[in-house]
């Protein structure tokens, strides 16, 4: 990385060494004074693949077309539609096939899969998470705990980094794992904290907290289609992530889940049910008694929304051709690059920009404090054809997405902040 050049030349270079460079082709960019924003928020929603409209119109087309029959006249059958997504999905989290569905969203997943997974008794109880996870987590964590009758104060367990640091230390999250072994039911951390851009390192924390007798679940939002992710291998219990950040499945599209194979033959493990989670075979005698399914589209509920699997596949489809070890040799290169350049502008500007995402934990996401800068900046930011992520009070998320980010983007973001200081 001592060899990098903050030049436009040396950044073009890059991008033609780029084997991924031709993919930026396959995305709309939105436009400031004629050009391709710098988008930096993938992290947040990920650009429109120019696939999906056609991905779309199949779906309208088949509707049009065949009404209820296209449940199995349909090109991609709607009976079925979700399976058609399993494949590529697996290989996406590392996970096997029968480990992992599109369903719902989000938040709807890790409530339901918590019905299953967090059932605390008088003895074991608390959950263990991450301070100021993303809010829509805590609200979660905090109405399970309620739901099941105990105090928040009590069951909920966060670590926070300490004082002046903004990396939460492992040691830390194994310690109060220790000291609380005996109470402790289950562990839900975010793969990556959505602020700090901290990556965990899931297959400890795991191993950690089997050895105290907990579950343990991730919140991978920020981490699928980001990291190289080993769901089965690390034996996470579950896990669940949305697909419009990285995934750029578009606004609220439907979202993953993954429960560990081990768990599939528990049939003693309770769950919300429906009839999409109920066995296929028999599903359509509509009987009084739920067969479930035995594997993790067992929590499936209701039908697959079919146009948001459909702009979801548009995606997946691009994922699969590129493989997330291209993708993630790629990250690590985009982002060393943008360290590069914060690191550069810093010699220049007395130090302002201090980058708090750990270097080792890390994905693609940047979290860069502007020291003595507010709002203003990213209103500047903005105006100058930058979109960064912006929380206050002066904290820009940076995350540059290996699928369709270049290396000029980089050199341009940094030739604006530079400017703006
Ligand atoms: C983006 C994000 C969410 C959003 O949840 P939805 O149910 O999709 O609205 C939740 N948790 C984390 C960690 C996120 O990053």
């Amino acid at each position: 990385m001592t060899d990098y050049i903050n030049s436009l030349e040396f950044a073009k270079q890059l991008d033609q060494k780029d084997i991924l460079n031709s993919y930026r082709d396959k995305f709309y960019f939105p436009q400031h004074n004629g050009q391709d924003v710098v988008y930096f928020t993938g992290n947040s929603l990920g650009l429109q693949p120019k696939a999906t409209k056609s991905y779309l119109q199949q779906e309208l087309d088949d509707w049009a077309k065949f009404g209820v029959e296209g449940h199995f006249l349909a090109k991609n059958p709607w009976m079925s539609y979700h399976e058609i997504l399993t494949n590529k999905t697996a290989k996406i989290v590392g996970a096997l096939p029968s480990e992992v569905v599109m369903m719902n969203q989000l938040t709807v997943n890790l409530h339901l899969l918590m019905v299953s997974f967090y059932r605390p008794t008088k003895q074991r109880y608390k959950i263990l998470c991450e301070a100021k996870a993303f809010p829509s987590d805590q609200y979660a964590l905090q109405s399970q705990i309620k739901f099941h009758g105990f105090e928040i104060d009590d069951a909920l367990i966060e670590i926070a980094p300490r004082d002046g640091e903004y990396e939460i230390r492992h040691d830390d999250i194994y310690k109060a794992i220790d000291e609380h072994k005996d109470s402790l039911a289950l562990i839900m951390i975010g793969g990556v904290n959505y602020f700090s851009g901290q990556v965990f390192d899931m297959k400890a924390i795991v191993e950690a907290g089997h050895k105290a007798g907990a579950i343990v679940g991730f919140d991978l939002a920020h981490g699928a289609g980001n990291l190289k992710l080993q769901l089965h291998d690390w034996n996470v219990d579950f896990a669940a992530w949305c697909s419009y950040k990285y995934l750029n499945a578009g606004p609220g599209s439907v979202a993953g889940a993954f429960v560990h194979e081990r768990h599939h033959q528990n049939t003693n493990l309770p769950l919300f049910a429906g009839w999409w989670g109920h066995d296929k075979a028999s599903r359509f005698k509509m009987d009084k008694t739920f067969v479930p399914i035995q594997s993790v589209e067992r929590w499936q509920l209701s039908n697959a929304p079919i146009f948001s699997m459909a702009a979801y596949k548009a995606s997946l489809d691009i994922f699969d051709e590129v493989g997330m070890d291209k993708l993630i040799a790629k990250s690590k290169e985009l982002t060393s690059y943008l360290e590069f350049i914060v690191e550069e502008i810093n010699k220049q500007k007395n130090n302002c920009l201090e980058i708090i995402t750990p270097k080792q934990n890390r994905g693609c996401q940047l979290s860069i404090v502007a020291h003595g800068q507010g709002r203003a900046l990213y209103d500047k930011l903005i105006e100058n054809g930058v979109i960064p992520d912006w929380r206050e009070p002066n904290v820009i998320r940076c995350a540059p997405v290996p699928m369709y980010n270049s290396f000029i983007d980089i050199y341009r973001f940094g030739e604006i902040l530079m400017r703006l200081l």
